[in-house]
């Protein structure tokens, strides 16, 4: 299986909570904080569980969100 890490650029998400109901590992959470935008942002919960499925970074409508992809 595919190991990955989700990186999100918080300051540009705005926070439509896409990316965590699309995650197979139900790794993915909105922040308790707000960014500079004002709203809520997406975080990993847990990186070593990513299967870099790239399921989050695809439905992401801003483009926000990169895998890195390990062996
Ligand atoms: S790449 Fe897949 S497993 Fe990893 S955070 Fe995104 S949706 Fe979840
Ligand atoms: S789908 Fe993109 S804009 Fe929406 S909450 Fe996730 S990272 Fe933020």
């Amino acid at each position: 299986m595919p190991r990955g890490k989700p990186e999100i650029d918080t300051e540009k998400c705005k926070g439509c909570a896409l990316c965590i109901q699309s995650c197979p590992k139900d790794i993915l959470r909105m922040s308790d904080d707000f960014n500079k935008q004002g709203v809520p942002y997406a975080t990993c919960i847990d990186d070593d569980a990513c299967i870099a499925c790239k399921f989050c970074a695809i439905i992401c409508p801003d483009m926000v969100i990169k895998i890195l992809q390990y062996a």
